[in-house]
């Protein structure tokens, strides 16, 4: 099965077929009537006469009223891209991707001609492509060698409220490209910025007072109903609900259910699964759908269920907004997201599950009206709901900005008077400088250029941090384990412990775990992995997840691309493991423990963390050193990923950096 992997993984046209295959195909017809009832549709040559006059406009509508779907297609009926092209960028790649997919078979055409779609790892276009769904993190990249953005005649902004980093400052890079563009007159461009709930103040003033334009919305009416009572555990809730509703209401009328993550998604799927078996109603299908899951198993969602089965999708934040899946009726909304923040003192990054936001709160509910009426069951009180921030915090203000910084630089735009709607904290700026000069990506802090490393780190479509572990793995014969490690890193737990088989998945973790903490371990799961004849069945076998470690296999295949391009030596260190966490510390310096008493540990930046239980290392004799891969914030804070270095590697692999840590320890 290797091969065929392979082949589908860097052939477009075998991959994007069988992405179709999981998305429904609808008769023609049916689509061109269901188009004509939409918001849009009906507005449509208002629309058009405000973009012809206008160079920048926001467009705002509710959920539902076709922005997404109907205004590229209305551009390129009436020809506005001209000869070039119209790009519509989304935050999430799985919404990139649906949006193509479905305005394709709208307009009656194969995926990949006149619409495509492109996120990472993926380019499903082709020079006759006319209307381009691609992530916000794409566009940017095509803006480092091109940063005029001139492929392209107008620029949708979609889903302007998710304020993504990359959405803020693709905002920015639009706006000067525009004036630089439109200043000449020649090939000017148009940026229209699209929500259904956002400040619009903010925006209009960064804009230069450009209009904006209401539509009419036209969804079904979603009923909300809050919790009269506080849920302590938001999991529990959310299976009550579920029965209820399963037990009470036809099995046509399918479920969503907002949760945090993939493993706590896999954990409740599993509770589904076994109370299923247990309660008489109709037949469930269960889909997951989370970042880390590979695009053609993410479409299974919108694969139609036979007659008088029940489908509950279990859903990251990822399908919160600018998704249609068809047959959902009711949305059960936790009330909570995962949330990375940053603190600039420490260094530390946070990942908590924190209550969302009002406007997310509203899309949410907003994926069940969309095709029927429906209903959103929130499991928080309406007092909770009241008390809760109206906006989602701009990620750009609580996250560490070394890529963005590092993109910025490449290009040739200075990150400290970069126009951004929110401006980052100073702290944040100055940190990513401080990291990528001592990452050697930038020669100074003060007028940073480009090094020649820097450059070469821009080539991967990765953190910095892991892109100098490559980029280094060569000096220490290691480049065939950093790629597969980095692969593992970039995917989710591979580890798959269920509650009820606790004690034998550790025993059967046993065969792979090193001492020398985490990482090897995980190295010694994805030789075996490869080795593996069966891949699906040995997965099983030894409690591990051959989604994610296929994701992993994925992603080691482009990175592997981009070191060959680079020409990067490939060779192997083989069991001489001293020389990959040598190269490990060379991008995660910034990443290192260091033992106090009692077991516990403080980070070089200064905080204290323990070893997270799900370590190899934990309950073991402590180490002098260690490097991390994560930094966990919950009631107390964790060490995730965890590996014994020597103390002085540290001074070998960053000087500078250990000078400046020094004062910590
Ligand atoms: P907006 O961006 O304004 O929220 P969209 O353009 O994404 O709205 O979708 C408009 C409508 O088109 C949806 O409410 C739904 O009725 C229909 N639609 C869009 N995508 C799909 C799909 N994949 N399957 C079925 N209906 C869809
Ligand atoms: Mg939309």
């Amino acid at each position: 099965n290797t091969k065929k992997d392979k082949e589908q993984t860097t052939n477009g046209a075998t991959n994007n077929n069988k992405l179709e295959n999981n998305f429904p195909k609808e008769n023609t017809e049916d689509l061109k009537e269901a188009r004509k009832s939409l918001p849009v549709y009906l507005v449509r040559t208002r629309i058009i006469e405000e973009i012809k006059k206008h160079d920048t406009m926001i467009l705002i509508g509710e959920t539902g009223s076709g922005k997404t779907t109907q205004i590229p297609q209305l551009i390129h009926e009436y020809r506005l891209e001209g000869k070039s092209c119209v790009a519509v960028t989304q935050p999430r790649r799985v919404a990139a991707i649906t949006l193509a997919l479905r305005v394709a078979a709208e307009m009656n055409t194969d995926i990949g001609s006149i619409v495509g779609y492109s996120v990472r790892f993926e380019d499903v276009t082709s020079p006759r492509t006319k209307v381009k769904y691609l992530t916000d993190g794409m566009l940017l990249r095509e803006a480092v060698t091109d940063p005029l953005l001139k492929k392209y005649s107008i620029i949708v902004l979609d889903e302007a409220h998710e304020r993504t980093v990359n959405t803020d400052v693709l905002f920015g890079i639009v706006k000067l490209a525009q004036k630089e563009r439109n200043g000449q007159k020649q090939n000017p461009l148009k940026v229209i910025v699209m929500s259904a709930t956002m400040d619009v103040d903010s925006f209009r003033k960064y804009y230069d007072n450009c209009p904006v334009i209401y539509l009419e919305g036209r969804t079904y009416p979603v009923t909300i109903y809050h919790s009269k009572i506080k849920h302590e555990d938001y999991q529990y809730a959310a299976i009550c609900t579920i029965f209820q509703l399963h037990t009470t209401t036809p099995a046509n009328e399918d479920f969503l259910v907002f949760l945090t993550g993939q493993e706590e998604i896999e954990t409740v799927m599993s509770n589904i699964k076994q109370i299923a078996k247990e309660t008489v109603g109709p037949q469930i299908r269960v889909c997951p759908l989370y970042a880390g899951l590979p695009a053609a198993k993410q479409l299974l969602v919108w694969k139609k269920t036979p007659p008088g089965m029940r489908k509950i999708v279990l859903a990251t934040n990822i399908a919160e907004a600018s998704v249609t899946i068809p047959e959902i009726r009711y949305v059960i909304d936790t009330g909570v997201v995962k949330e990375r923040t940053w603190c600039t003192r420490t260094g530390a990054e946070r990942l908590s599950v924190v209550p969302c936001s009002q406007a997310a709160s509203w899309q949410r509910a907003g994926r069940a009206g969309r095709t029927a009426a429906g209903a959103s069951y929130r499991l928080y009180t309406a007092t909770d709901f009241k008390c809760r921030r109206q906006h989602n915090i701009p990620e750009i203000v609580r996250c560490p900005l070394t890529s963005t910084v590092l993109m910025l630089i490449a290009t040739g735009l200075d990150p400290g008077t970069f126009p951004l709607i929110d401006t980052p904290p100073k702290d944040s700026i100055h940190a990513a400088l401080l990291l990528l000069k001592e990452l050697g990506a930038v020669d100074n802090e003060s007028n940073p250029k480009l090094t020649v490393l820097g450059k070469k780190m821009t080539a991967f479509p990765i953190d910095p941090k892991y892109a100098k572990i490559l980029l280094c793995a060569p000096e220490y014969g290691c480049l065939e384990e950093a790629l597969s490690l980095v692969a593992v890193m970039s995917s989710e737990n591979v580890f798959h412990t269920p509650l009820h088989k606790r004690e034998d998945a550790l025993k059967v973790k046993q065969k792979f775990i090193s001492p020398l903490g985490d990482h090897i371990t995980l190295l010694n799961v994805y030789r075996a992995f490869c080795k593996a004849p069966l891949k699906k069945q040995w997965c099983r076998e030894n409690y591990l997840n051959h989604k994610n470690l296929s994701y992993a296999f994925d992603v080691r295949q482009q990175l592997l691309l981009v070191c060959q391009r680079l020409n990067l030596a490939v060779s192997s260190c083989g069991n001489a493991t001293d020389q990959l966490l040598k190269c490990l510390l060379s991008g995660l310096f910034t990443n290192c423990a260091w033992s106090r008493a009692g077991g516990r540990y403080v980070t070089s930046a200064g905080a204290a963390a323990s070893l997270h239980p799900s370590s190899v290392l934990h309950g073991r004799s402590a180490n002098p050193a260690l490097v991390y891969t994560e930094l966990l914030h919950t009631q107390r804070s964790f060490l995730i990923n965890v590996s014994v270095v020597q103390p002085q590697w540290l001074q070998q692999v960053a000087p500078e950096y250990a000078r400046r840590c020094r004062s910590n320890r």
